[in-house]
C-alpha cells in the first residue's frame, strides 16, 4: 500500500500525461495555453524523476476496494492507514484532515471517514484502485436535479448533456483545467457522487460499452473544448482531457446527473494482489 499511495501522488499515469502531450500539441505555438501545458508538463516530469508531490495538494485518498468477503479485508485497511501516515511523514502527503467540529488538523491525513475505503466483493481477485482527489477539483464538482428550467435541461440524454457542458462552464478553469469528468447518470444524491468518481479510473483512452454514452462522452469532450475555457482557465483550446460517463437505476421520482471534476492531476492507480497481499500487476 506504501509503494500503490506513493506513486500515485509522485508519478501522474501515463494515458494522462500522454492526453497534455497531446493538448500541447493542439494548442497555438506560443499562447499562454500551450505555455501552460507546457508547465504542467515540466512539472509532470520533474515529479515523477525525483520522487516527488506532483502537486502541492496532495489530495484526499480514496480507496475502493474489490475481493472475497474475508478477514483480509481488516489487514488492508491497517495497512493502508499505516501507509498513509508514514507517507505523510515524509511529506509525499500533505497534511489534508482537518476536523470540522474542532477545525483542528489530524496531521497524518486519518480521521472520521478518513480515508475513505469502499469495499465491493467479488468472487475473485483483490483489486485495489486509490484516487488522491484534490480538493479544488472537488469543490467544482457539482449534481443535477432534473428536470432543470434554469439550464433547460429534461430528463433525457440532452438535458443530461446540458448538465455536464453547465458544470464546465461554471468552473470556468477553476479546479485547474484541463480537467477531466467523471459523470453518473442515476442513481441517488450519495450513490451519483460515489459512482461519477468511479468512472475517473477509467483509462481515457477506453471505450465505453453503450453506444449512447460513448456518444455523449464525445460529444460533450468535442464541446467543452470549444468554450474557450482553456488551461486554468486562461483561454484556448485544452478545457477537458476526457468525460467518461456511467449510469445507475434511478427511483421514478428522481433524474440525478452527477459532475465529479477532476483536475489535470488526475492521480489514480489500480493493483491487483496475490494470494501474500504483494503486488502482483498493476492495472
Ligand atoms: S485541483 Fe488538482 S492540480 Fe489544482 S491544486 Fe488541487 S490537486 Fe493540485
Amino acid at each position: 500500500m506504501y509503494d500503490l499511495i506513493r506513486k500515485t501522488s509522485t508519478v501522474l499515469p501515463e494515458d494522462v500525461t500522454l492526453a497534455i502531450k497531446k493538448a500541447i500539441a493542439r494548442e497555438e505555438k506560443s499562447s499562454v495555453a500551450e505555455q501552460t501545458l507546457d508547465i504542467i508538463l515540466k512539472s509532470i516530469v520533474l515529479s515523477s524523476k525525483n520522487g516527488l508531490p506532483i502537486c502541492q495538494d496532495t489530495g484526499t485518498v480514496l480507496v475502493m476496494i474489490e475481493g472475497r468477503p474475508d478477514k483480509s479485508i481488516f489487514h488492508l485497511e491497517k495497512s493502508i492507514k499505516d501507509a498513509i501516515r508514514k507517507l505523510t511523514k515524509e511529506g509525499i502527503l500533505r497534511q489534508n484532515c482537518v476536523c470540522p467540529l474542532t477545525e483542528k488538523n489530524t496531521l497524518d491525513n486519518t480521521g472520521k471517514y478518513v480515508p475513505q475505503i469502499h469495499f465491493e466483493p467479488v468472487n475473485g481477485p483483490t483489486r485495489i484502485s486509490i484516487m488522491l482527489k484534490g480538493g479544488g477539483s472537488e469543490n467544482m464538482s457539482t449534481q443535477y436535479s432534473l428536470p432543470n428550467s434554469k439550464i433547460q435541461a429534461g430528463r433525457d440524454m440532452e438535458g443530461v448533456r446540458r448538465c455536464i457542458l453547465d458544470a464546465v462552464f461554471q468552473a470556468q478553469g477553476k479546479g485547474c483545467a484541463p480537467g477531466i469528468l467523471g459523470v453518473c447518470i442515476g442513481g441517488d444524491r450519495a450513490s451519483g457522487y460515489l459512482i461519477a468518481k468511479k468512472q475517473l479510473f477509467r483509462k481515457l483512452d477506453d471505450k465505453n460499452p453503450s453506444p449512447v454514452l460513448a456518444a455523449l462522452e464525445k460529444t460533450v469532450l468535442k464541446q467543452a473544448n470549444e468554450l474557450n475555457v482553456g488551461p486554468m482557465g486562461l483561454g484556448g483550446k485544452t478545457t477537458l482531457l476526457g468525460v467518461k460517463i456511467g449510469h445507475a437505476g434511478r427511483h421514478p421520482a428522481c433524474y440525478f446527473v452527477t459532475v465529479s471534476y477532476s483536475c489535470w492531476a488526475t492521480r489514480r492507480y489500480v493493483v491487483e494482489l496475490n494470494q501474500k497481499g504483494e503486488i502482483k500487476k498493476w492495472i
